[in-house]
């Protein structure tokens, strides 16, 4: 049966002559894209029939739950060797370069991470795997050619690279996610949840299809059990504004989101935090830098809350990554992007700013796991070229869904990221 659905699948998908429009949601108005972010109109593509697996054998690994984190466009240059002492200028909006400095700037990467970045880098060594830091020869990349932020996340969340989606434009997403698809084994039905601070990821998530609750930054957070402490957070999210339109700050998407993980004991969760991405864009290196130290505390905050829950404690994985990466260089000419006919920067912006098709590096991203079934393996040095493609195999894979499967079922998707699986390579 399953063969069969997924074999219909693979065929109907290129021949259908289905003209599903997925547009503009009717009650919505359209938003402006991102800036910088905007690319040419995408042709729309038919959208798949969704194929939810039947219920899984028992699984082979320890984990039952999963959470990943994903933290917007913050470069694995700043994960592995932390703060970067050229974009430490008033230039790229430090005010106070010397008191940046002390917080963050060490002598070696490895200190100036750890200074960043502590939890993380108090963790990552004794319990988990990271990949991406190129300066040690570990790849870790998105493959869509746009190398902005909805496409990856549906890479990260679907496990391909769709073609049809170029830019941030809020389309209900004709792939079908890993969290929809775990969703609907009886085993998560009421135990997937979304949190998020940018309102386009219903669409990424596509909540008119998935069945689980998606919160996108706006409104109150009405589903599940809730209580007094969030609805505060709804107040507080609702009464102070935020500086960017369609998304909140990532304290007040992680605090009720942490709470309502308490209160509800969802078995897979993700929580996408923004900050990072809008600080950057407006080149604010200083708060970027203090966006991802928060990112980490956060990380940490839940991590611990987990360990400190029989139901979570030892049972639970935690995956990091980011959507895309950024340009390499505080001057925009430094790498060719950004240049006008003359050759010189069309705009007084440094690369590290922006990311898209023409910004170099912007693939570029990492890939952090913690937990049971992952060998402590640390920091990889070399090692194999990964894809934010694999994640959502590897998700599958932890929570019961062989990768054949998952494979029958995703046929587009990348392998799941099998070093980072019991029996993985130990060093
Ligand atoms: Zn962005």
């Amino acid at each position: 049966m399953l063969t069969s659905v997924a074999l219909a699948w693979a065929v109907c998908l290129p021949s259908t002559s289905l003209t599903v429009q997925v547009g503009q949601p009717p009650t919505a108005t359209p938003p402006p894209p991102r800036p910088a972010e905007v690319l040419p109109s995408s042709p729309v593509p038919p959208r798949p029939k969704p194929v939810l697996p039947e219920s899984s054998p028992a699984g082979t690994y320890t984990t039952q739950h999963v959470f990943l984190l994903m933290c917007d466009g913050l470069r694995w240059q700043e994960v592995f060797s932390g703060a970067d002492a050229k974009l430490v200028t008033k230039d790229q909006g430090v005010s106070d370069p010397a008191a940046l400095n002390a917080a963050f700037m060490r002598e070696t990467p490895q200190q100036r991470r750890e200074a960043l970045l502590p939890f993380i880098w108090s963790v990552v060594p004794k319990e988990g795997v990271a990949y991406g830091n190129r300066a040690r020869g570990s790849v870790s990349s998105v493959t869509n050619a746009y190398r902005v932020s909805y496409p990856g996340y549906s890479e990260t969340l679907c496990g391909f690279a769709a073609p049809y989606l170029k830019d941030n434009r809020k389309v209900q997403n004709p792939g079908v996610t890993v969290f929809e698809r775990l969703h609907g084994q009886p085993a998560f039905a009421g135990k997937v949840a979304a949190f998020a601070t940018w309102d386009v990821f219903p669409f990424i998530f596509n909540t008119e299809r998935c069945g689980f609750p998606v919160f996108g930054g706006t409104g109150p957070i009405n589903f599940g059990k809730v209580n007094d402490a969030i609805r505060l957070w709804d107040t507080a999210r609702e009464e102070i504004p935020s500086p960017w339109k369609g998304s909140c700050h990532d304290a007040v998407m992680f605090r009720p989101a942490l709470e309502w993980t308490k209160l509800n004991s969802p078995r897979l969760v993700f929580m996408g935090f923004g900050e990072t991405d809008e600080f950057a864009h407006s080149g604010k290196y200083h708060d970027y830098l203090i966006s991802a130290n928060r990112f980490d505390g956060y990380v940490g905050e839940l991590w611990t809350t987990l360990q400190a829950s029989e139901q979570y404690k030892g049972k639970t994985t935690l995956i990091l990554t980011c959507d895309h990466g950024r340009g390499r260089e505080a001057n925009a000419a430094a790498e060719g992007a950004g240049t006008g006919p003359d050759g010189k920067p069309t705009a007084a912006v440094g690369s590290w700013r922006d990311h898209n098709k023409d910004v170099p590096g912007a693939e570029e991203t990492w890939i952090i796991i913690l937990g049971p079934d992952t060998p402590a393996m640390g920091e990889r040095d070399g090692g194999p070229a990964v894809t934010n493609g694999q994640i959502p195999a590897t998700i599958a894979a932890l929570l019961g869904t062989s990768p054949t499967r998952f494979a029958e079922l995703e046929p587009k998707a990348a392998p799941p990221l099998n070093e980072a699986l019991k029996p993985g390579i130990r060093r």
